[in-house]
């Protein structure tokens, strides 16, 4: 059975302590918006009010697209979330599929993720890997008595730069960015350090899985922002999980097809955009999301009001 609608998502906000007041006006903190996932709720037209996760066990592969299906199953294979970083969030590494089996147990994935800058303070920083030439003992030794940001690899960044982040990357944002964050579908999440703020119930630190799975060689390039022009599509970051592209358009549409292969996550990041399919049209305004069945087929991507940009995530 196909399915030929743009899908809307509603959002769902994180509260977490080092959140600011960028993504939910009112209410402070919010530091995460998930706003695509499985448990994402579709919030108009027929399927309303199912989650992600229902529409892929009642549409599978019309949904997902064949790719996806070929690699990761039924299971809606992507998270997509907006952070707003008021504080430096914990210092954190996630482990590859492989050891998300060993340690967590079977049929648990890793996570491999990737950055995009929204907005950055002028000093706007994050982490992403270690220094060149620490050793294992070193990252290990630093791990344990909490002086691992002397080794960990910082970065100024500015809006338009991209981080790619495989599993096993040391990494930590910093305050002052808004970010774009495209990530598998998975829970593990290994804290290495959280600059001195009391370990909770929630909030604790994950030291001896962190060790394992932190890669002593691994430092991440900041990738600058490409030059975009009218109707201009970039690949950011390509992996075996997923493709992060950057779409942008003055006055020319864009013309897209999703060929069953996979699902387009579209978010626009900067103007007001029209999408039209054979089937229908809607717009979309500035950080406003919508997702793109496999089987919708061709369909457009039309600038409202002069220069737009949109990030497109899929597998
Ligand atoms: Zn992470």
């Amino acid at each position: 059975m196909a399915l030929n609608s743009f899908l809307r998502v509603d959002p769902e906000y994180r509260d977490y302590i080092w959140g600011g007041d960028r993504l939910r006006p009112g209410h402070v903190p919010t530091a995460e918006a998930w706003v695509v996932w499985e448990g994402g709720r579709i919030k108009e037209g027929e399927l309303s009010g199912k989650t992600l996760a229902d529409v892929c066990a009642q549409y599978g592969e019309a949904l997902l697209g064949r790719r996806a299906v070929s690699r990761t199953g039924m299971r809606f294979p992507l998270l997509v979330k907006l952070l707003d970083c008021a504080q430096w969030l914990s210092l954190q590494v996630h482990p590859n599929d492989e050891q998300a089996a060993v340690l967590e147990g079977p049929g648990q994935f890793g996570k491999t993720e990737a950055w995009h800058v929204l907005e950055a303070k002028p000093d706007a920083k994050l982490i992403a890997g270690l220094k060149p030439n620490t050793s294992a003992d070193v990252l290990a030794d630093s791990i344990r008595n909490g002086t691992i940001t002397e080794h960990s690899q910082y970065a100024g960044v500015s809006a338009g730069d991209t981080v790619f982040m495989p599993a096993g990357t040391l990494h930590a944002l910093g305050p002052g960015l808004l970010i774009y964050e495209v990530q598998q579908t998975s829970d593990w999440t290994y804290r290495v350090y959280d600059w001195g703020r009391p370990e909770t119930e929630t909030r604790r630190l994950h030291i001896e899985k962190s060790i394992q799975v932190t890669r002593a060689d691994l430092s991440a390039p900041i990738i600058p922002a490409p030059a975009h022009g009218d109707g201009s599509q970039h690949t950011l970051v390509r992996c075996e999980y997923f493709t992060l592209e950057l779409l942008s358009t003055v006055s020319k549409p864009i013309e897209l097809d999703t060929n069953n292969e996979t699902f387009h996550a579209l978010t626009v990041i900067e103007g007001k955009v029209k999408l039209q399919s054979t089937a229908e049209s809607m717009q979309l305004g500035k950080f406003e999301t919508v997702l793109v069945p496999a089987s919708l087929g061709s369909y457009k991507i039309e600038p409202v009001d002069g220069e737009c940009q949109i990030l497109k995530s899929s597998v």
